[in-house]
């Protein structure tokens, strides 16, 4: 096989803490979170003290100011770990990078540290019941009244969004001004007329928390706007590549962990006399898989590259998000096939890979938009 070559010795020191921390701090509570539908505060805090969270963040906001290879580690190790539950990534590479580059020195001060220790957690709130692909389509409104806005919508399936303390808001400033009438708010969950819905319920990511958010007369200061009136859409657009990788390198860590697992499984498996692995369905679908997932492993590793040297390009983490995701949702169907009726068992882990990968082909802007994007820079 192929050896990844994107790591050094230091990164392998660190994935073996990482390990050690899902290992102990998270896996032994999945089926009691998966019935909470969220996992723990002490986990996050847990995660905090670890120094888990937003390591990319500079040290003088608490953070490690650690390259984004630590970052992936983390993500590989949860999905390795099959810790489906907690929405670190969402927290510590989307929600504290928007504070960091578009956010002013008060708001870095006040937020990046807490969201670094796990005292706050983050979410990002854009899509609502009626606009999902099509952000333009956002109605909930800001409306200017002296120094302040007033807030006034409803958003739907935010990750994070049942535990979070801090959320940036989309919303509407102006309304006829199409992208440019876009604008990011930085809202606190103990604001005045914001409330939290149901945590919903999902197909898979059963431990992972999901909710509705409402705002009613939300009256924030203008100093909570994030990077500027009208600059919302502008904000959205510039983090999209490292956005979508993080599916990417999820979905092939998740196809890596479940292909090894299922070939354990075959080998120790007999039927007819002998093991499954030695049925040549079997061997050819295994080869199958293997030979796709290390496609996609250098795939993605190279994008891991790329994304280093600050020349990922949004068509190309389109194209991992999108292939990656759909070679998932294959592969691990094919490896549920290979377990029979135990793979239909949510005690296995492909069952519950089966159910989380779904989502992948979703969120993070559907594959179907990604295809788009693509089919744009041709
Ligand atoms: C578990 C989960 C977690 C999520 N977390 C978050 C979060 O933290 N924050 C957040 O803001 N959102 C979050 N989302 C929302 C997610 O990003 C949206 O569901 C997704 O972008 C799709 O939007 P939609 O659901 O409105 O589908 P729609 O936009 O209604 O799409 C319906 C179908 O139409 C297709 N379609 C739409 N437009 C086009 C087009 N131009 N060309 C071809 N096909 C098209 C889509 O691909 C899809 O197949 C989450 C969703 C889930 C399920």
């Amino acid at each position: 096989m192929i050896a990844r070559s994107v790591f050094d010795e230091e990164h392998n020191i660190f994935r073996e803490s990482v390990r050690r921390f899902y290992e102990e701090h998270i896996t032994p509570h999945r089926s009691e979170w998966e019935k909470d539908g969220h996992i723990s505060r002490e986990a996050w805090l847990e995660a905090g003290r670890q120094g888990l969270l937003c390591m990319p963040i500079p040290e003088e906001y608490g953070g490690l100011g650690a390259d984004k290879l630590y970052s992936i580690i983390m993500m590989e190790e949860q999905a390795r770990a099959g810790a489906s539950g907690p929405g670190f990534s969402l927290h510590s590479e989307i929600v504290a990078p928007y504070i960091l580059n578009y956010g002013t020195e008060e708001q870095k001060k006040k937020f990046l540290p807490k969201l670094v220790s796990g005292e706050m957690i983050g979410a990002i709130a854009m899509t609502e019941p009626g606009a999902g692909s099509d952000l333009q389509g956002v109605k909930t409104r800001a409306v200017k009244d002296g120094d302040d806005y007033i807030i006034n919508g409803s958003k739907t399936f935010i990750t994070n969004g049942f535990m979070s303390d801090l959320v940036i808001v989309v919303a509407k400033t102006d309304p006829e001004a199409g992208a440019k009438g876009t604008t990011l708010f930085l809202v606190e969950a103990d604001q005045n007329g914001f409330s939290k819905g149901r945590n919903l319920e999902k197909l898979g990511l059963k431990s992972q928390d999901t909710a509705e958010l409402f705002f009613d007369d939300v009256r924030v200061p203008a100093s909570n706007i994030l990077g500027g009136e009208g600059q919302g859409f502008i904000c959205l657009m510039q983090e999209l590549a490292w956005e979508r990788l993080q599916i990417a390198i999820a979905a092939v860590a998740t196809m890596e962990i479940v292909l090894e697992e299922t070939i354990e499984y075959t080998k120790e498996r007999s039927a007819f006399g002998r093991n499954v692995i030695q049925f040549q369905n079997t061997k050819f679908k295994l080869a199958e898989a293997k030979t796709e997932v290390q496609i996609a492993r250098v795939f993605v590793d190279k994008c891991i590259e790329e994304l280093l040297k600050g020349e990922l390009d949004v068509p190309t983490a389109a194209m991992a998000k999108y292939w990656c995701s759909d070679l998932e949702n294959k592969v691990i169907d094919e490896c549920l096939q290979l377990h029979g009726g135990y793979g239909y068992m949510w005690e296995y882990r492909v069952a519950r890979a089966y159910a989380d990968a779904r989502v992948q082909r979703i969120y993070g802007g559907t594959n179907e938009i990604m295809k788009e994007i693509i089919s744009r820079s041709l």
